[in-house]
């Protein structure tokens, strides 16, 4: 699986990060970071519900 995330979406409000903090991390800086971009399938649950949690729909899974 990719991560993929429109940044131009993106309102930095942290709501991946409070479902899978193995994959998204909001820094200090207020920018989102992608800890993690090709997660194995043991984060696929958690990395759906981001996708579905994501309040602007910024995310996206690719191949
Ligand atoms: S939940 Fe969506 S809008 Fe919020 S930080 Fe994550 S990607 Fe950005």
């Amino acid at each position: 699986m990719k991560v993929i995330v429109d940044f131009d979406l993106c309102a930095s409000n942290a709501v991946c990060m409070g479902i899978a903090p193995e994959i998204f991390e909001v820094r200090d800086d207020g920018y989102l970071y992608i800890l993690n971009e090709n997660p194995g399938p043991e984060l696929e649950q958690k990395l759906r519900e981001a996708v579905n949690g994501c309040p602007t729909g910024a995310i996206s899974i690719g191949e």
